[in-house]
């Protein structure tokens, strides 16, 4: 977490990594207490070691001019600090960051990953736990409000004229962050090691969204002065990030011990998209079970004929003339091969004020069109389909204006439904399949 900190000697390093490294050890520590036994008896065993290890991308982060204790006691430090990139060995603190792609992410935890597995299976459970501890040193980098922010971003909403002060550090060095305790129970990230590197960054991603919501709210308090406010919404965050880690010492466990236990079946709802267009009116944004209603302040739900429904509404481009055709989309990326089946529903959400043309919903696997309705009115309900994922790597729902003619504006309000990835592609109970 050192990015703004010029560290002149490594006494003084040790003494600043104790501020915010403690956040790091209650992730990895305190994840154990979630697991079920004898997944919690293994990592208990090596409690003090991942605690240690979570901090190794810091500890480590000036290579040999570290602190000698630590350059000691971890003399294979080198073996976990240093990630591939671009066919070389690197410092890889860079490489664990929240401003990284989602691909970028995912090389490097499954690297990591595949390095755990790897030792375990060899008995060298030690090892494995260090880079364990690399992996959870990247889930507090993307829970650190301030690494999911843009710094120029920052100065640009909340440095006044006349004012100049670090935003960073108060962001990321605040006494008063505790760890929340709580209950929590681990869930298996995947069946396989490409499955749950594909889960834990999608955990990621969700983290650092929830991440970026509580920059405003921590920027005010700190300009209050406030840090006991500020320490609220950062501690919460810590608690995120040790149910995440819980998930991931469970999935490690159970990879090594040949047991699939993923889920059978995931919600688009609990993805982030990799992509999407959505109108203005929508905040360019896919909603998620709600959407805008007449007052600002009064979101409605989404019911195409069969109630409220858990989904995402999509808002097409809505200026006439401006796009042929007048399409939205929303985009996930998904593990190839691992889900047979993919079982959705779609229609115009008739709460909305009005409905003045009907939308042509489509599904696409890697850019291609594999399944199409017929324009849908108001009228025609929550029609429901069915589709095979195949090998496909990205997801999309798709829909568009039905009209040939879209120079006239006319309000649609399209929503996808219980759009559910399963594992196996025994029947289910489904509703009305078109
Ligand atoms: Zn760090």
């Amino acid at each position: 977490m050192n990015l703004f900190r010029r560290v002149p000697d490594a006494a003084k390093q040790k003494e600043i990594i104790s501020m915010n490294g403690v956040c790091h050890s209650w992730i990895a520590g305190n994840a154990i207490a979630f697991l079920p036994e004898p997944v919690g008896k293994y990592w208990a065993e090596y409690r003090e070691l991942l605690e240690n290890a979570a901090n190794f991308s810091d500890i480590f982060w000036l290579g040999e001019n570290s602190s000698p204790q630590y350059l000691e006691k971890y003399p294979d430090w080198r073996d976990y600090v240093f990630l591939p990139e671009d066919g070389e060995m690197k410092m890889g603190h860079y490489m664990l960051q929240p401003a990284r792609t989602c691909q970028q992410l995912t090389a490097a935890a499954g690297y990591l990953i595949s390095r755990v597995l790897s030792e375990m299976r060899s008995g060298r459970h030690e090892r494995a736990v260090k880079f364990t501890g690399i992996l959870s040193h990247m889930i507090g980098e993307c829970g650190q409000a301030a690494h999911v922010a843009d710094p120029k971003m920052l100065s640009a909403l909340f440095q006044q004229e006349g004012q100049s002060s670090l935003f960073h550090s108060p962001m990321e060095n605040n006494s008063l962050v505790s760890y929340p305790e709580h209950s929590y129970s681990a869930q298996c990230l995947g069946d396989d090691e490409s499955e749950t590197v594909w889960r834990f960054v999608q955990k990621l991603a969700v983290l650092k969204s929830h991440s970026t919501k509580t920059i405003v709210p921590i920027m005010n308090a700190i300009l209050k002065n406030d840090f006991a406010e500020a320490a609220v919404y950062a501690s919460r965050t810590v608690g995120e990030c040790t149910d995440i880690m819980a998930d991931l010492l469970y999935t490690l466990y159970a990879l090594f011990e040949g047991k699939k236990k993923g889920p059978d079946s995931v919600s688009l709802l609990e993805l982030e998209p990799e992509d999407y267009l959505c109108d203005g009116m929508f905040n360019f944004l896919p909603q998620r079970s709600v959407m805008p209603g007449k007052k600002w302040d009064e979101p409605i739900p989404l019911d195409a004929g069969d109630g409220a429904r858990p989904g995402i509404a999509l808002l097409p481009e809505m200026f006439p003339g401006h796009a042929f055709p007048r399409f939205a989309f929303v985009r996930y990326r998904i593990p190839s091969g691992v889900f047979r089946r993919f079982d959705f529903g779609c229609g115009l959400n008739r709460l909305a004020d009005r409905n003045e043309t009907s939308g042509i919903f489509e599904i696409r696997l890697d850019g291609k069109s594999v399944w199409q309705s017929p324009p849908l009115s108001v009228n025609s309900g929550n029609v429901y389909a069915s589709i095979q994922p195949g090998r496909a790597e990205h997801l999309e729902l798709y829909v568009r204006d039905s009209r040939t003619e879209t120079a006239t504006t006319k309000f649609f309000y399209p929503c996808f439904f219980d759009m559910t990835l399963h594992r196996s592609n025994n029947d289910l109970p489904r509703p009305k399949i078109l």
